[in-house]
């Protein structure tokens, strides 16, 4: 039987997991974590957004990102001390321009094809992750940025995506708790929501079930392709601090790399480039614990285009809160004056308390032209299916489908 081991255990890797093991392949799934979905799939905005396929390859998010330079509370932040990785991620982001409209496309057709993958698998496997099938809305505070909007949505569209403008009191009546006006939104009823982590934990139970092996706590540290397959290196990532941890090495018939921002070490090791940065973005899950705050508090999606804050209801009880992108390197710090915002913008729209509410950061894997990468590497049997950015949660149905291809073709079951 063909054993085919998926290093990292996000939604990507997961899903991938899956794919291969329903196609009945074996599969090892190797984690750092002691649990799934512990790292950038754990509390991210939520959002299964097709609306959101726009990639950010374009003159406006340069000349905001530079205008925001200076503000500490700003969307959109770059670390400005100099670093060899985040300069030439960025000029190689900024050639990426040419190819905007057509990856926007690109992107809007993967993530509608990817809903019906993930509403199928939730469904066969019951997975309960707290789904909220009632369209995300997408609101804009002047015409300068609603003319944009238009613009992107003509993309959208042509992806085929069915995305309407709604006028102020047609989004108040599709989303009656928001407190402010707007100059106009876009509505997609096509587009959900729902809880990153409770699905991949859910599915990885499902994969459990159909003879997937998780190893936990595994670090691995390195990939050797050979002709025949691949060794796979690990060690115990629990060992303390100064005490040698145990060494494994197992060998497969192929692996796929699903590592998340780890996935650009992995690949550099094997001779490939996958020139992943870690955006970093936050998120706050409020506890609605009071009567007033279930009933105030918004079921539809929203994303307030200049504030770059989404929101998702996970279940009755949690709201979360998501936004932000920061240029920083590997830097998990939770910090209180980019978290602040976030409150202070749910205080603002919503009639809720915040007195209960969770702070969260994670690092976007993200490919300087915003396309994930579903592809073989150089070395054979070697697949990476990784990259995804600020749109794994939506997208990595449809990947793990593509990356299932490319192993059964060379694979056949
Ligand atoms: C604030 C924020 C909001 C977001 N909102 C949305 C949204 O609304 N909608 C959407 O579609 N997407 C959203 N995203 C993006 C989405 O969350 C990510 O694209 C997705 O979670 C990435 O999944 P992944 O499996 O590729 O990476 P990860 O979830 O990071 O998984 C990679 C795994 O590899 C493991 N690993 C790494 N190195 C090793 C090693 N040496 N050995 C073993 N294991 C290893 C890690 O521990 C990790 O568990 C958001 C992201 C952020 C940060």
């Amino acid at each position: 039987m063909t054993h085919i081991a998926v290093l990292g255990a996000g939604i990507s890797g997961v899903t991938t997991a899956y794919s291969l093991a329903l196609k009945g392949y074996k599969v090892t799934v190797f984690e750092r974590l002691r649990y799934p979905a512990m790292d950038t799939s754990f509390a991210n905005g939520g959002q299964l957004s097709a609306c959101n396929a726009e990639v950010w390859n374009n003159i406006g998010t340069i000349v905001k990102g530079l205008k925001w330079m200076t503000r500490r509370d700003a969307p959109l932040l770059m670390n400005p001390k100099p670093s060899w990785h985040k300069y030439s991620w960025m000029a190689e982001f900024a050639r990426h321009i040419t190819n905007y409209r057509s990856n926007t496309i690109k992107t809007t057709r993967m993530a509608i094809a990817a809903r019906e993958h993930l509403f199928r698998i939730a469904e066969e496997e019951n997975i309960d992750f707290d789904l909220e099938r009632r369209g995300i809305l997408h609101v804009y505070h002047n015409a300068e940025e609603f003319e944009d909007a238009k613009k992107v949505n003509a993309l959208l569209v042509e992806g085929g995506l069915e995305r309407n403008p709604v006028t102020n009191e047609e989004i108040k009546s599709i989303e009656p708790s928001l407190k402010g006006d707007y100059y106009a939104g876009f509505y997609t009823p096509s587009d959900s929501t729902g809880d990153i982590h409770k699905f991949t934990v859910g599915l990885a139970k499902a994969c459990e079930a159909r003879g997937v092996t998780f190893t936990f706590d595994a670090e691995v540290s390195s990939i050797t392709p050979k002709e025949d397959g691949v060794r796979i290196d690990w060690h115990d990532a629990t060992a303390p601090a100064g005490v040698p941890a145990e060494g494994h090495s197992a060998n497969f018939d192929g692996v796929v790399i699903c590592a998340g921002c780890a996935s650009r070490k992995f690949a550099k090791s094997v001779g490939d480039r996958i020139n992943i940065y870690p955006v970093k973005g936050y998120s706050i899950t409020v506890n609605i614990n009071d009567e007033n705050s279930w009933h105030k508090a918004p079921y539809v999606s929203l994303l307030d285009e200049s504030a770059k804050i989404v929101t998702s209801r996970l279940g009755d009880k949690r709201l979360r809160v998501a936004g932000t992108a920061e240029y920083n390197g590997f830097n998990r710090d939770i910090r209180a004056d980019r978290i602040e915002p976030l409150v202070r913008w749910t205080r603002e729209n919503f009639e809720i308390e915040t007195e209960h509410v969770v702070p969260w950061t994670g690092l976007r894997p993200m490919m300087p032209d915003m396309m994930p990468r579903v592809q073989r590497g150089s070395k054979p049997n070697v697949y990476y299916n990784t990259g995804h950015g600020h749109l794994g949660w939506t997208l990595s149905p449809i990947t793990a489908e593509m990356l299932l291809e490319l192993v059964t073709h060379d694979h056949p079951i």
